[in-house]
This record gives structure tokens, sequence and C-alpha cells, in this order.
């Protein structure tokens, strides 16, 4: 029997994953993340045990707990050596989790994750190399090639979000500027949007959301930029121009047979997808481009339990 987590910024989330991929008897609980590492890694355990509990599972038969994080995951280790979400540092997880339960524990990248469920439950049958795209805050990417997650020489590749597209662009939070997800990724997009209108900016945006400038999310404005509001149109404008350019590169690199596209911004949307993609057409190199498909992800917040549950290590 598996076990899959995922402890996010905001939430920890679990079940157990079935040979197929179903998840069943699934948990969740507030990170906490504020509290530090202690404190998010007792919850974990204890979500794992409310799951044990009421499946009527003994430990001894949890064949693997897989644990998806977001970070930088040494590999030999199972130490999170950084994770800017959880503001953890070295954080001996694997180690600590093995000595509370017998089983192979598995710590993974949460998108590599989310990329390796999406193909292993949907994709697989269809593809050997894929990427995983995922749009939320910021950018997350999955590398599959040739039917195994590429980790690169120490286990950290795979930073789709920070390709740099544009040397002269905007800052990422990363440091550097003109990253792919300074461009595309839903915060750094609302946060242009509201600069503007802060400064005074009204237009269709402005009733869209009431006023409330609280509220806005990246719905808003690819609907603003569909009725035509001027701001949106630059810059939902641009988002499409630079996510389709993003996907060119992907495509020009990787010669996938599917990108795979999810998280908060692509759900939110109704045609970034399509959009991006007339885009990709017109720039990535034609025999790159031959008979390559961009689906939306299917499993959202359970992707990446499914795919760390079995992951290859
Ligand atoms: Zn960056």
């Amino acid at each position: 029997m598996r076990i899959g987590i995922d402890i996010g910024g905001t939430k920890i989330i679990g079940g157990i994953v079935e040979r197929k991929g179903k998840v069943e008897i699934t948990h969740r609980l507030p990170t906490g993340g504020k509290e530090g590492y202690r404190r998010v890694r007792e919850r974990a355990i204890e979500l794992i045990n409310t799951i044990l509990r009421e499946s009527g599972v003994s430990r001894n038969e949890i064949k693997r707990i897989g644990i998806a994080a977001a970070g930088q995951i040494d590999k030999n280790s199972g130490t999170i050596i950084f994770s800017p979400n959880l503001g953890w540092h070295n954080a001996p997880l694997k180690k600590d989790m093995e000595k509370i339960f017998d089983a192979e524990v598995v710590i993974e990248n949460d998108v590599n994750a989310a990329t390796f469920g999406e193909w292993k439950f949907g994709l697989k049958e269809r593809s050997r190399n894929v990427i995983g795209v995922f749009v939320g805050t910021g950018i997350g990417g999955g590398i599959i090639i040739d039917g195994r997650i590429y980790r690169g020489f120490s286990n950290v590749g795979g930073e789709i979000g920070h390709m740099i597209v544009n040397p002269h662009g905007y800052r990422c939070n990363c440091g550097n500027s003109g990253c792919f997800e300074a461009y595309c990724g839903g915060s750094y997009i609302v946060d242009r949007v509201r600069k503007s209108i802060y400064e005074g900016y009204r237009g269709k945006i402005w009733d869209l959301v009431e006023g409330n400038v609280d509220k806005l999310h990246t719905g808003h404005i690819e609907e603003a930029y569909l009725l035509g509001d001027t701001l949106c149109k630059s810059i939902w404008g641009e988002t499409i121009e630079y996510m389709g350019a993003g996907l060119a590169s992907l495509v020009n690199l990787f010669n996938p047979e599917i990108i795979v596209m999810g998280g908060g911004v692509i759900n939110g949307s109704k045609q970034l997808i399509e959009d991006a993609c007339a885009v990709m057409k017109k720039r990535a190199m034609k025999a790159s481009l031959k008979d390559v498909r961009v689906e939306r992800a299917r499993y959202g917040d359970n992707a990446a339990i499914m795919g760390v549950a079995f992951i290859d290590v």
C-alpha cells in the first residue's frame, strides 16, 4: 500500500494511492508553515496516522510513503535543502519520517511529482516525453524523458519557470530578471495590473472587481482582456505572447509528444492554452512542432500525491 502526501504552502493533503492511481481516504490539514519545520512535520505524521486509522491498514503494510514538497531536494538524503514556500533550510524529512514509519520514504519536488502523476495515470499510453508546466503564483515545471523524470546532475533541474525569456525584463523572485515566471506567473501579472489601478487606472477591469482590488485574480484580467480593456489588453496580451514563446522554447528543446499544463492560472482561464498555442505554433521550429499536443492537466491537487506514491527514485 502506498501513501502520497503533498506539503504545500497553505495545506497538507494526502491519501492512499491505489495501483491505478485512484486516491482514497484523503485528508487535509493547514500547513501552518510559519510555525517551522518541526511543527509541520508533526502535522504530516498526524495526517498519515489518520489515514492509517481510517483505512484499518497497519503500519507494516505500507510499502511507500511519498512526500511531495516545493523546493530543492537532496536526492540521496531526502533532505529539503531549501524551500522558499515553507521557509525551510536543510530539513531532514526523509530521515525523520523513516524513524517513525517502517516504510520506504520518498521525498520529491512537488511539480516533478505532479508531472509524473499526470503522465503515469493519464498520458503514458500516448507518450514517452512530456513536459509539465504548472502556472500558479509562479511557474513550476517537470520534465519526463523517455518515461523517466529528468532531475539533472544534482537533482535540481527542470526549473522551467526560471528560463530567461528576456534578459532585460521584469524582476523575478529568484533574484534574476526576465524569467518566464516573471512574465507569466499569476502573482506577477496581478501585481502589474494592481499597480496601474493604484496609480489611477479605471476601466473594465475596475468594474469586474467592483472596485475591490484585493480580490483581483488572473481570471478577471483575461476576462477584461477579452472585453477590450486597454490595460489588460496590454498586460494579458504580453502574458500570451511570453507563454507562447516559453512553450515554443520547450518544444524546440525537448520535442515532447505532450505538454501538460495545470495550476491556478490555467484552471482559472478560458482560453490561455489556446491563445498561447497559437503563438507557440508561429514561433517553434516546424520539425519540433510536428504532432506536439498541449493539454490541460486532469488531476488537480491529486496529481502530486499520485505521482510521489509511484515516482522512480
Ligand atoms: Zn526567476
